[in-house]
């Protein structure tokens, strides 16, 4: 064994203490550490021949490049939809590593029921029924990526030909209609060989961003053949959610698959006030939720929820003589893109273990007051429209120079916001979903942006 490597071996729990240590320090001054990096020289080490040990390689990572990093985990980053990680989440998130498990099989491991438990607990936290299958995958866009996998799938099996054996071609022409998808939509179509310019966008109601039901089943009735819809339940914009339930009742006339991208919207179940913006989501065929988001575990970790397992094992089984037959109650590796997976479980495990379905409605209401309040004080600066009114976690308002404002704010060190352009207008969006935030910091990030104004 490599000198080092044997050191560290022997070392190890003194090694975790000091890791544990820095992290906790980090951990602690996260609120008031500067929220956006300004951007230092890139200046790339060649590859180490001897290695320096892991408490010297610490020691460099801290020196080098933790001073570059952002503080995305904590609460006035307000960029993109950016979650956190709970402590529950976070003990998960090292449990994973230090037990490194792949969960594919029961063969050896238990990980995998793990897996099935906490996909059971999503269900019901979203108040979907039995009939969705889970599974767990990296992120958003992989997860609208395997939703859309299993409508292809069910395209080709309205003509009675599996895409999974005879290739795409063999589907002639595909229709994807969808109000105002997210931008990975687009990227599925590339990698699924769809195409990105089959999608079709189909009118949205004045000044919404939900699609106009009538205007999507005029769209169905033109269309000789089974069909693929994206809904939308919660756009990055303006959080605008489709009529799922209206969009549903569509089936029972015109053939077509139901992909609901949630991503974060999903989230509205948890609270009381805002779940019918989801109802109806039960009906979907395929739905996207992302866990990194609002459920504040740590990247990399969505689900993917489906009624038909038998299509998603048609395009995600992987047959070899060493792995279990693709049949019954089939393993992991045969329902993901991956074969190989990391234990991404674990951690939405241990946060829904440790705060279970309250705690974490009490974060998205927390979220969504601290977005209400931002909203209402933003308007009132000088200079600021807000461009829609605020439904859930994020405020969307112009500006009249956004970059110079946006810089401005990240170089304050107090927040961090992200541009967007809605309906042609530049804009800014703070959207809302760490668990630590509160209105204390709707308030930070108001000063900060009203010092932005007055100073641009
Ligand atoms: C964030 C988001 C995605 C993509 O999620 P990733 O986790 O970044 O892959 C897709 N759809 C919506 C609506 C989102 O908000």
């Amino acid at each position: 064994m490599d000198s080092r490597l044997a050191a560290d071996l022997a070392g190890l729990p003194d090694l975790l203490t000091a890791a544990r240590d820095y992290a906790a320090g980090i951990l602690d001054d996260l609120g008031e550490r500067p929220v956006a990096a300004t951007r230092a020289e890139f200046a790339p080490q060649p590859l180490p021949v001897a290695g320096v040990g892991a408490a010297r390689a610490l020691q460099v990572f801290r020196e080098r490049w933790a001073p570059g990093f952002s503080g995305s985990a904590g609460p006035r980053y307000l960029g993109f939809v950016t979650g956190g990680a709970t402590p529950a989440a976070l003990v998960g998130d090292w449990l994973t590593g230090a037990f490194d498990q792949n969960a594919v099989t029961r063969q050896d491991s238990s990980a995998v029921d793990l897996e099935r438990e906490t996909v059971g607990w999503l269900r019901s936290l979203f108040g979907l029924g039995a009939g969705h299958h889970g599974t767990f995958v990296s992120g958003a866009t992989m997860s609208n990526t395997v939703g859309l996998a299993i409508g292809r799938e069910w395209l080709g099996a309205q003509q009675g030909i599996s895409v999974a054996r005879q290739g795409v071609a063999a589907l002639g022409d595909i229709s994807v209609l969808s109000g105002a998808p997210h931008s990975s939509i687009y990227k599925a179509l590339s990698m699924l060989g769809i195409g990105r310019d089959q999608l079709r966008t189909v009118p949205l109601l004045d000044d919404r961003e939900a699609v106009d039901v009538a205007a999507l089943e005029a769209a169905l009735a033109a269309i000789d053949g089974p069909a693929i819809v994206v809904a939308n339940a919660g756009t990055v914009n303006t959080v605008d959610f489709d009529d799922l339930s209206a969009i549903s009742r569509l089936k029972s006339k015109y053939p077509f698959w139901l992909h609901v991208d949630a991503a974060f919207g999903g989230f509205a179940a948890l609270s009381e006030d805002h779940k019918h913006l989801v109802a109806g989501l039960d009906q979907a065929d395929s739905i996207c939720i992302d866990l990194h988001k609002w459920l504040n575990v740590p990247y990399d970790a969505a689900i993917q929820f489906t009624r038909r397992r038998d299509l998603q094992l048609n395009v995600f089984q992987n047959a070899a003589a060493y792995l279990t037959p693709p049949e019954g109650d089939p393993d992991l590796f045969h329902l993901t893109p991956e074969n190989s997976r990391r234990l991404r479980a674990l951690t939405a495990w241990f946060t829904l273990a440790a705060y279970g379905a309250e705690g974490h409605r009490e974060v998205v209401e927390r979220n969504v007051a601290a977005a209400r309040r931002f909203g209402e004080q933003v308007a009132g600066l000088p200079g600021v429209r807000v461009l829609a009114p605020v439904r859930l976690n994020v405020v969307c308002f112009a500006v009249d120079d956004v970059p110079a404002v946006l810089a401005a704010v990240a170089r304050s060190g107090e927040a961090f916001l992200t541009p967007t352009v809605h309906r042609g207008v530049p804009a800014l969006r703070a959207a809302f979903a760490n668990w630590r935030t509160g209105e204390a910091d709707a308030d930070r990030v108001i000063a900060a942006l009203a010092k932005a104004l007055a100073d641009g």
